[in-house]
């Protein structure tokens, strides 16, 4: 059966180590490609949206082989080698600037960043799915962002996917790498967080800088915002989470489809 309305995903990425990993959380990541596939049929291409290309502005791809990029130091050398060798996708490039208009403008500076390709070596791992990526623009606020990914509703009933990749709790300042599990804080903001997804409380999530725990879970807002974003193109429809666990003490890898 192939419903036709593409659903929308946010996941978590964490350590770009994930790429390599085969544990729970990348099973349900294959998990979720998987039954998406079977349920509605290969996207037509992924909009991607990762909390790594986080400029200021609001820029989509348009190259026909967007390149694979590297960003991030001083990881084992097996890391450089994987491939994600997806094309670009005109079309959805073009409707995105439909969607969007002149608040979106074309930029092929920046490539399929490694926020991207760790989730989607897992989730659909063999690569046949043009990808575009949409900026995180750091210069709109949470609200923003979710009115922003609100315009991008309709793609979803074109055949494209929507992806969003970032992280509901991220402090990369405060990463305990010995701690396979979250520190109080980070497990009060992701529960905080994830209830409200759940229970449709919109603005409670737009809002995040108002709980206590804001300060640290999301001390710079480029792992969360993609979220909003996702947030925005979801709609009305109901929200379910995958991946719900903190890691490295200041992580959480939680992920949330809508319309799945
Ligand atoms: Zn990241």
């Amino acid at each position: 059966m192939n419903k036709k309305r593409m659903p929308v995903i946010f996941s978590g990425h964490g350590s770009p180590m994930i790429a390599l990993a085969d544990n729970e959380i990348t099973h349900e990541m294959k998990r979720i490609g998987r039954e998406l596939a079977e349920t509605y049929g290969k996207p037509k291409a992924i909009l991607a949206i990762s909390g790594h290309w986080y400029v200021d502005g609001t820029y989509v791809q348009n190259a026909a082989r967007p390149e694979q990029i590297y960003d991030m130091y001083g990881f084992p050398k097996e890391l450089y080698e994987v491939k994600y060798p997806a094309v670009g996708s005109p079309d959805l490039t073009r409707a995105v600037q439909t969607a969007l208009g002149s608040s979106v403008s074309v930029n092929d500076s920046w490539g399929i960043d490694h926020g991207t390709w760790t989730v989607l070596v897992h989730m659909f791992p063999e690569a046949d799915i043009p990808v575009v990526q949409l900026s995180v623009n750091r210069r709109l606020s949470g609200a923003e962002s979710f009115e922003l990914g609100r315009k991008l509703y309709g793609l979803r009933d074109e055949g494209y996917l929507i992806l969003g990749s970032g992280n509901v709790v991220h402090n990369l300042m405060l990463v305990d790498w010995d701690n396979g599990g979250g520190t109080a804080a980070a497990v009060r903001f992701n529960d905080f967080i994830t209830d409200a997804v759940i229970s449709g409380r919109k603005e409670a999530v737009v809002q995040y800088g108002m709980h206590p725990d804001a300060g640290y879970a999301v001390p710079t807002p480029d792992h969360f915002l993609p979220l909003l974003y996702c947030l925005g193109a979801a709609g009305d429809d109901d929200a379910a989470a995958f991946n719900k666990v903190c890691n490295l003490g200041s992580m959480a890898m939680t992920g949330y489809v809508w319309g799945f």
